[in-house]
């Protein structure tokens, strides 16, 4: 299964209880998911479509808890090894009860009509919001690997829906945008905060838990990036120095001036050639005679001034 699968399989486990929650999710589903069938006779019914066994048993579930009379059928499409589930309830009154509780279908005096507009009536409380969200992530939602990047995606085939519907999520901070791919207008989510609130609401936890662990991990590689880059600077701190006291101590050994020199300064003189590559703090090691850090930052200093007082042929 995919990612966007499991998640979404994760989500149909939460719990239905109030029914004004259960008419927006199935809005959600209705216009994300679903189509009007025409039954004749001023029947109608509905057909949902998904990839997911779970999402299609979950919406069977809000059906039933709608009106538990419901006449449902399932059947099962394979295309090129794509297996595509769909669920029906067949036209009948209580679809059509149905349609309009949702706000799909609408009684007029010359007769009926249909309605496919955002359902903002149905989403005033908090508890139908997030299902409403739930509703649409299941239904048409996609969410890539958190590990490869931050992106959610929910497809749908009006210009319309898909702009009120990037309102609807600014309301509950999730920043979206909408672009045109093919015939379908997708409202694409890439903020990580907004994807971990789109997630939560619909009840997939364990992707709010896989964004805040890769966040965890990206810091982790950042700081240690920053610790490998500081070690390099001061390694080549030490190399750079290391290569201008050198400089210093040839010039004084070619000018005949080291032997002048007091014991501590020679002694420090002959370490540094000898461990070119060794920091303050292991030179003093080498020296033996006691010497701090400073100690000898302070003698490798008096060589470079000295040998810049002492004029070379040529110079
Ligand atoms: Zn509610």
């Amino acid at each position: 299964m995919s990612y966007s699968s499991d998640l979404k399989t994760e989500a149909t486990e939460t719990k239905l209880n109030r029914r004004c929650c259960i008419l927006a999710e199935l809005a959600a589903l209705i216009h994300s998911a679903g189509s009007i069938d025409l039954g004749g006779r001023r029947l109608f019914g509905v057909t949902f479509v998904n990839e997911n066994e779970a999402v299609i048993r979950h919406i069977q579930r809000l059906l039933r808890k709608f009106n538990d009379k419901l006449p449902i059928r399932t059947t099962m499409h394979e295309q090129k090894r794509h297996r595509v589930l769909y669920t029906s309830v067949l036209p009948c009154e209580e679809a059509g009860a149905l349609l309009s509780a949702v706000g799909v279908l609408v009684c007029r005096e010359d007769g009926y009509g249909f309605d496919f507009s955002f359902p903002g009536k149905l989403l005033r409380k908090p508890c139908c919001r997030k299902s409403f969200l739930r509703g649409v992530f299941l239904g048409c939602g996609s969410v890539s690997d958190i590990r490869k990047g931050y992106q959610t995606d929910l497809v749908f085939h009006q210009e319309e829906f898909a702009r009120r519907m990037t309102d609807f999520l600014a309301e509950e901070s999730i920043p979206s945008s909408v672009t045109k791919r093919r015939s379908h207008y997708v409202v694409y989510i890439k903020d990580s905060a907004g994807i971990e609130r789109l997630l939560s609401a619909a009840g997939a936890g364990s992707g709010v838990l896989d964004i805040e662990n890769q966040k965890f991990i990206r810091e982790l590689t950042n700081n240690a990036n920053r610790a490998v880059n500081c070690d390099t600077a001061n390694t080549m701190r030490t190399v750079n120095a290391s290569a201008r006291q050198c400089a210093a101590i040839e010039k004084l050994e070619r000018c005949r001036v080291l032997p002048e020199l007091n014991e501590s300064l020679r002694r420090a003189a002959e370490v540094r050639m000898e461990y070119r590559d060794a920091s303050l703090d292991e030179l003093c090691l080498y020296c033996g005679d006691g010497v701090t850090k400073s100690g000898m930052n302070h003698r490798l200093r008096r060589l470079i001034a000295i040998a810049d007082s002492v004029t070379e042929e040529g110079d």
